[in-house]
């Protein structure tokens, strides 16, 4: 049977906004050792906004976004969030595509017209672009932006910068963790160069470039560190992150938006406020400390 401590712990934790799935789940929060951070949408507010358009000669700034918005109206990706509403603000008519499928952990592709149109991570797509569009692309993510190409059939005709801001209390909430002994660590499938400035801005250990299924060895890896030895959570906003929650020993869904979340995760914070996370570590510990 469920300790007293425990129960009681569970019952301030659903006041504060913090639902866990039983007893035995809190208990092995305050057991964690490593949390796995989501980037989009988890340490960021997870709306990016279009920050710059580059675009190839013979084309114009809205005819490329016209193209990018059409491809992402396929999917409710943030990234494809920000292009469709970037569009829309332009008053931008967007013509009808074709043969529309999304790429996982790289983009989206399409038809107008019969012609093939994609949108995305050039490593993804593979697509090695020239130099001055290479340089454009790096010094964006240099500065913090998710940077995607926009192709026509194999020819890159524009290029999306786009600025997601991390959220308020991120740094606060991970400097906390760390001075729990837990070690935070950010999972990004965005390119090396955006992880590693969000990482150093916020002072956390990152691991970029990663797909989906990528992000589930990482967890395992963590778990096997003879160094950490103890139980990895996975903190996400549910989005694209379902399988990550499940894998984790502990899932933390952040924001409880999603039903998919809620069903994945072993507690949620409803309040979406990451300093929840670090109250959900602390409710557990003082519970454990009366039990043992
Ligand atoms: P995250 O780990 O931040 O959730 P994803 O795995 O969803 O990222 O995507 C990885 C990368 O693939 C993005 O940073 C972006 O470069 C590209 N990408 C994915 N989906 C889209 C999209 N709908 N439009 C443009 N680029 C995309
Ligand atoms: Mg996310």
């Amino acid at each position: 049977s469920t300790p007293a401590a425990v129960t009681s712990a569970l019952a301030r934790a659903t006041k504060i906004g913090l639902l866990v799935k039983g007893g035995a789940a809190l208990e092995l929060i305050g057991a964690v050792r490593t949390m796995a951070f989501d980037k989009t949408g988890t340490l960021t507010e997870g709306k990016p906004k279009l920050a710059a358009i580059k675009t190839a000669d013979g084309y114009g700034e809205n005819g490329v976004l016209t193209i990018a918005a059409a491809l992402e109206t396929v999917t409710s990706h943030p990234l494809a969030r920000a292009v469709v509403a970037a569009a829309q603000s332009r008053n931008l008519d967007l013509p009808v595509i074709e043969d529309a499928r999304t790429i996982a952990g790289a983009g989206v592709e399409g038809r107008i017209d019969g012609t093939l149109y994609r949108v995305g991570a050039a490593k993804r797509l593979d697509v090695t672009p020239d130099g001055k569009t290479a340089k454009w692309l790096s010094d964006q993510e240099e500065d913090g932006s998710t940077a995607v190409i926009v192709l026509k059939n194999d020819q890159i005709i524009g290029a999306l910068a786009l600025r997601d801001t991390a959220r308020g209390d991120a740094k606060s909430a991970l400097a906390e963790l760390n001075s729990l002994n837990i070690t935070p660590v950010m999972l990004t499938g965005d390119a090396n160069r955006v992880g590693k400035r969000m990482a150093a801005d916020l002072g956390i250990d990152y691991r970029a470039e990663l797909l989906p299924e990528d992000k589930l060895n990482v967890l395992a890896e963590l778990r096997d560190d003879p160094k950490r030895s103890g139980p990895v959570a996975m903190v996400g906003d549910g989005i694209n992150d379902a399988p990550a929650l499940k894998s984790a020993d502990v899932g933390i869904a952040i924001g409880g938006g999603t039903d998919i979340a809620l069903e994945a995760a072993d507690a949620v914070a409803v309040r979406d406020r990451l300093g929840d996370v670090v109250n959900l570590v602390k409710l557990s510990r003082a519970a454990r400390r009366v039990i043992r």
